[in-house]
């Protein structure tokens, strides 16, 4: 854990020193410029940005493919994290699977990840545009535009920083894959199991149709161990298309907070013991 902390905190760092207080100014290339880490585009092959690093000097490659700008911010970000936290290494190659480690054991990745959501996304300016709100996707789109990031990337920072029960969870081919919850979200989500017909990103997949607006689904639709709960979760699934990924903010808004809380098992504290990275039934949810 000390390591989430080191590159949250050498992020935190360089937005104090530069002075950074508003999305507009966080411009990644200065930033790297800053640093001493020059920005080019590159037709890249396999991978998404690679790092050169000679002593405090560095050359951040973007593949220029990326379609995407905030992907490609989120890349360059994501270099700037190695040259910034991992110095024993001259060369860093990285794949677009790495930018997506949130739930597994590379720690490398995983850091120049948290680095990377940090330097774009900083708390002190991410958190008060979401204070006392309410979840909402179109928020997470508008602080997306705002913030020039990746849907996913605002996404997992809004439910990081949420005071609400909510979570992101990704979906691809039918199937849950990984999620990430906001600290009082006490329940774990179906990862690894086939979505449920009761869930609107089943019907993406099925009919290719998502509902616009939020809707309620029933809880254990998405939650495990909630099949003896009478309760219900509110559900807003949008379809990334060209990834075959549907992204869902899930929130347990304080209308249908009650059927939990009637539940005895709720009263005796959470369902679950959140310390333990593995489901009762012997899933792994946490990394
Ligand atoms: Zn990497």
């Amino acid at each position: 854990m000390v390591a989430y902390r080191t590159s949250t905190s050498r992020a935190k760092e360089i937005i104090e020193e530069l002075q950074i207080r508003h999305p507009s100014e966080i411009c990644i290339r200065d930033i790297a410029m800053a640093q001493g880490a020059y920005v080019k585009e590159s037709l890249l092959e396999s991978s998404e940005g690679r790092l050169v690093r000679k002593g405090r000097k560095g050359i951040i490659t973007v593949n220029s493919r990326i379609p995407e700008s905030g992907r490609k911010r989120f890349a360059i970000a994501h270099e700037l994290g190695h040259f910034e936290l991992h110095n024993e290494s001259q060369l860093i190659i990285c794949d677009e699977g790495d930018m997506y480690v949130w739930h597994e054991s590379r720690e490398q990745e995983l850091e120049a990840n948290e680095f990377a959501s940090n330097i774009l996304m900083p708390e002190e300016i991410f958190k008060p545009l979401i204070k006392g709100q309410l979840p909402n996707m179109e928020s997470i789109k508008k602080l997306a535009e705002e913030f020039r990031t990746s849907l996913t990337a605002t996404a997992l920072q809004y439910v990081k920083f949420s005071h609400e029960p909510c979570a992101v969870v990704i979906c691809k081919d039918s199937y849950i894959k990984w999620y990430k919850k906001s600290g009082c979200f006490d329940f774990h989500v179906r990862v690894n199991e086939k979505l449920s017909p009761n869930t609107n990103a089943f019907d993406y997949y099925e009919d290719d149709f998502l509902p616009s607006e939020p809707d309620t689904v029933p809880a254990d639709a998405w939650i495990a161990g909630t099949e003896d709960l009478d309760g219900w979760i509110t559900e807003h699934s949008i379809a990334l298309k060209s990834y075959g990924v549907v992204l869902s903010l899930l929130w347990i808004n304080e209308k249908i907070r009650t059927p939990f809380r009637r539940d005895d098992d709720y009263d005796d504290g959470p369902k679950f013991d959140l310390t333990n990275p593995f489901t009762p039934d012997g899933k792994r949810w946490l990394w």
